[in-house]
């Protein structure tokens, strides 16, 4: 199968108001652009190093949206053209964000990644920490900062029903915040959830954003 082919069959399997993110981390630009020349703008990445790299090198309408755990000391590379952050697992994240948003004069669209899986090595916020974050209205400390929604990875596992349970969490803390909380805020509206093997489920829960690599691009090479 096609990069092209793969693409069509997801984007024929999923809602219209639910936006696939092309994982492209580990991929070479080369075959990156398959995927762009089929028309795809949106990418996701999870290194610092490779996704300037790759900002540089490809097309400027590309939306790159960063995906993975962020050392607060690299934040600065990124800041002026980054699209948007999954991965805020911290608070400290946040400041070195916000900090560097304020320097280079920009806003950075961020979704809270919270712990949702049984794995104890993910990152991420609690669902306490989360809610406490915006019931605290926190959020007004950062003011460079779009808080857009929260993100979440299922446990590596074959069991549905918990992957679906734990998509489910995410969905009812994102609605409980969103009642509660931030009840006017029209930006706060994303769900970024669901991969390769489980974004049939994470739509179905919910997700607004799923982040696909192997599905479109075959298996990495680490
Ligand atoms: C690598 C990665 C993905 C894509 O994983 P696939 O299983 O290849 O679809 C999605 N989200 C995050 C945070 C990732 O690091």
């Amino acid at each position: 199968m096609s990069i092209q082919e793969n693409i069509s069959r997801i984007k024929a399997q999923i809602p219209k108001d639910v936006q696939l993110i092309a994982v492209s981390k580990f991929h070479p630009i080369q075959t990156v652009m398959e995927a762009y020349n089929y028309g795809q703008r949106v990418f996701g990445e999870n290194r610092v190093q490779e996704v300037c790299e790759k900002y540089d090198k490809m097309p400027k309408d590309i939306n790159w949206h960063f995906i993975g755990h962020l050392q607060t000391n690299k934040v600065k590379y990124i800041i002026p053209f980054i699209y948007c952050i999954h991965s805020i697992d911290s608070i400290k994240l946040l400041k070195e964000v916000n900090k560097e948003a304020i320097k280079q004069n920009r806003i950075i669209p961020c979704l809270l990644q919270v712990h949702i899986a049984k794995e104890i090595h993910k990152f991420g916020f609690t669902e306490q920490e989360c809610l406490l974050f915006f019931k605290e209205n926190r959020e007004k400390e950062f003011p460079n900062i779009k808080f857009i929604g929260l993100m979440g990875m299922s446990t590596k596992t074959d069991d549905k029903n918990q992957i679906s349970k734990e998509f489910k969490t995410l969905k009812d803390l994102f609605e409980n915040i969103k009642s509660n909380y931030l009840p006017l805020n029209k930006d706060f509206s994303e769900l970024s959830m669901g991969m390769t093997n489980d974004f049939n489920l994470a739509i179905e829960q919910g997700s607004t954003m799923i982040r696909v690599g192997s599905a479109i691009f075959g298996e990495r090479q680490y």
